[in-house]
């Protein structure tokens, strides 16, 4: 009888961290394993907004998938998922297809724009590697530009962020860091170069405590964040953000939307049942009615039983997740019973640039300033460990003290 065939879809934290577990505890007479991804390498999610603002290189940010998975456990390859044809047991890729026994859809997410006119065709989105680079260099593009002209435009210099949630206020941080360098290196003023933050909600951060954002908020003008708060954004232009009831211009060369994020879309092209985009997963993180499908991380709907609300999605949940669902499938193959999904949460952190940030650690423990950036550089240090090991610690971490 041949082996029974395991296909993981998509090598971030949750596709990896399941592969990577799977390839431990089976033995290769067990199961055969694959793993389906986009690139040939993995990228840390969670970093994209330092990317984008330039703060580290793209490579920091990444590594190769066969650093970290054994590719005489694992078949790798490296493809596009296009759909699922659940009734037949095939993934359906750009250039192949795939059949399988057991499935982890570990897709991801992608930008939410909800429908706002012109949003996709002139904001930036920080997605991926690729266009998170894209943003730091048209950033840097703008100021170069803007030393050559014989009559600059300061508009040009001006970076609108549209939406204040993590990734917004992380990315205006690493922003607030970058833009003075880049001042710097091209001889223009830092008073012509404006950051600005747009928010439709009366606050930014709003999963934080009044006291811990009042301080990042003020952590960020002193360092020349610009904010417009309760300012819903109506539309999108060539030329910047339309803001509010009296659809002001507010006019920018870099604009770019963080907004939201909703989940991959192959899963509404494979005909899944969705709730916002995501798939609403039973206790075990299976489908509902699928015996052997498993949806993780950003592109599944997690019930938090005490609050009746589903798990905020982030990449602490995936990777626990990912070692769940290996666990799942492998209690499968045994014949053993499988377990539910308990979230274990650790705690959030926020950077506010390299050496600032606001965090709620164990126990609701508040920190803020050079101590939540530091726990920051250890949370994300963490995660490169559960998705690469330590050898890729030693060579991309972040952690130094200071
Ligand atoms: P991902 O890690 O995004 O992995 C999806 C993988 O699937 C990628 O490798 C992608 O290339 C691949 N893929 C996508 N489509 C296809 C396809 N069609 N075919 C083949 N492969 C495909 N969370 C935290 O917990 N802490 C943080 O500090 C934090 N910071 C963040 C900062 C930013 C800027 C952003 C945007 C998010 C942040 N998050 C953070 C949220 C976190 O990144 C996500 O929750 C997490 O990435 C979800 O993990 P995942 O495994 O579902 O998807
Ligand atoms: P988000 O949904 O958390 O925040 C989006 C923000 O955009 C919201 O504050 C919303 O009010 C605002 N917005 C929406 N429409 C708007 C409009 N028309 N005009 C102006 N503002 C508008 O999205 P995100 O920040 O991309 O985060 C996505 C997920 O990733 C979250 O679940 C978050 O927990 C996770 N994440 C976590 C971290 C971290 O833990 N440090 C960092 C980044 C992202």
């Amino acid at each position: 009888m041949s082996k029974p065939k395991i296909v993981v879809l998509g090598a971030g934290y949750a596709g990896l961290v399941t592969t990577r577990r799977l390839s431990q505890k089976l033995s290769p007479e067990e199961a055969e394993i694959v793993l389906i991804n986009k690139h040939n390498y993995h990228y840390e999610s969670t970093w994209l907004h330092e990317v984008a603002a330039g703060t580290i290189n793209p490579n920091q940010a990444r590594f190769m998938l066969t650093d970290a998975v054994n590719p005489k456990k694992v078949r790798l390859i490296y493809d596009s998922v296009l759909e699922v044809k659940r009734d037949e047991q095939r993934v359906v890729l750009e250039n192949s297809e795939v059949t399988y026994d057991y499935l982890v859809i570990a897709l991801g997410w992608v930008s939410n724009t909800f429908g706002i006119p012109g949003m996709e065709e002139h904001a930036f989105a920080i997605t991926d590697i690729d266009s998170s680079r894209l943003i730091a260099e048209h950033i840097e593009y703008q100021f170069a530009k803007y030393a050559t002209e014989e009559n600059p435009n300061d508009e040009d210099l001006a970076i609108l962020v549209g939406g204040g949630g993590f990734t917004g206020i992380e990315f205006v941080g690493e922003l607030a860091e970058k833009i003075p360098q880049l001042c710097k290196k091209y001889d223009i003023d830092r008073s012509k170069a404006r950051i600005i933050n747009v928010e439709a909600a009366p606050s930014i951060l709003p999963m934080f405590d009044e006291d811990l954002v009042t301080y990042a908020k003020k952590s960020l003008e002193d360092r020349g964040v610009e904010f417009m708060i309760g300012t819903p954004i109506k539309e999108a232009t060539s030329e910047g953000f339309i803001v509010g009831d009296d659809k002001e211009l507010v006019k920018a060369g870099t604009v770019v939307w963080t907004g939201g994020v909703t989940g991959n879309p192959v899963l509404a092209k494979s005909g899944f049942e969705l709730v916002k985009g995501k798939v609403n997963v039973d206790a075990d993180l299976r489908v509902p009615g699928e015996e052997n499908i498993f949806v993780l991380g950003d592109c599944s709907w997690v019930m938090d039983k005490e609050s009746g609300r589903p798990y905020p999605p982030t990449g602490q949940l995936a990777t626990q997740e990912g070692a769940v669902a290996a666990d799942n499938i492998i209690a499968m193959l045994r014949n053993q019973p499988v377990k539910d999904f308990v979230f274990n949460n650790k705690g959030t952190v926020a950077s506010l640039g390299i050496t600032d940030g606001i965090g709620n650690i164990l126990d609701g423990n508040k920190i803020r300033g050079k101590a939540a950036a530091a726990m920051k550089k250890v949370v994300d240090d963490r995660s490169l460990f559960m998705v690469g090991g330590p050898k890729i610690v030693l060579k991309k971490g972040k952690f130094r003290p200071f």
